[in-house]
């Protein structure tokens, strides 16, 4: 198994609040969700997501379902006592993983982070685009989460992505996933990165593709077996 990872943070101004994991048996793409001026915590985004990533790699022996919400209620109880985990804009991330064990490939996102599983027989993309549910402060929240399993010996290769690096295919339109697969495995994921920069610097006004960040944050774990 050959696991590549590229990221690049949108702006040259802020630090990148996506963070990507590559544990023994587990692979995941954290997306900071953009904070509001009152959150609530005194920490921030690029804490929390930090800390996250922290405790998912600790519990990654476990289901992923069961690994972050473990993660989650640990991750808040290092600043329950500080920080209002009530408040409405406390620090999420959006998150997908993909845990390999026991022959068997499991998957899990929430939120707008994109899992593509290539098989011998299908391509899976799982994202939630739609309900901008996040991990964040309530292990409630986890079981939202969109979750399935494949046959490991199924899996030929798979990517994770922040929807600031899935953009390439599901806004600019660059290539299909298929393609963007191959891509990734000729020349690595930074060359998704790569040219996806160059398209989103012909457009700085965002006239072509309407979006309300120019550049965003963009992580992808690729692996292929
Ligand atoms: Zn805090």
């Amino acid at each position: 198994m050959r696991t590549q990872m590229a990221t690049e943070a949108g702006r040259t101004t802020a630090p990148s609040e996506d963070r990507a994991l590559v544990g023994p048996n587990l692979l995941a793409v954290l997306d900071g969700v953009t904070a509001q001026p009152e959150t609530g915590c005194e920490h921030g985004v690029g804490w929390f997501a930090d800390q996250l990533s922290g405790e998912i790699l600790r519990f990654a022996h476990l289901e992923p379902g069961v690994a972050l919400a473990k993660a989650v209620e640990q991750a808040a109880e290092l600043h329950s006592g500080t920080c209002d985990l009530d408040h409405p804009h406390s620090p999420s991330v959006a998150i997908a993983m993909v845990q390999t064990k026991d022959d068997v490939l499991r998957y899990l996102v929430l939120g707008d982070a994109t899992v593509v599983v290539d098989t011998k027989d299908e391509l899976l993309v799982v994202s939630d685009t739609e309900t901008k549910r996040t991990a964040g402060a309530k292990v409630a929240d986890v079981a939202h989460a969109l979750t399935g399993e494949v046959p490991l010996q199924d899996v030929r290769r798979v990517a994770i992505l922040s929807d600031g690096a899935a953009r390439a295919v599901d806004l600019f339109n660059l290539f299909d996933w298929r393609q963007a697969l191959e891509l990734m495995a000729a020349n690595g994921p930074d060359d998704l990165i790569r040219k996806m920069r160059a398209v989103e610097k012909e457009d700085v006004k965002a006239v072509d593709w309407p979006r309300t960040k120019i550049s965003d944050d963009a992580t992808v774990v690729y692996f292929d077996r």
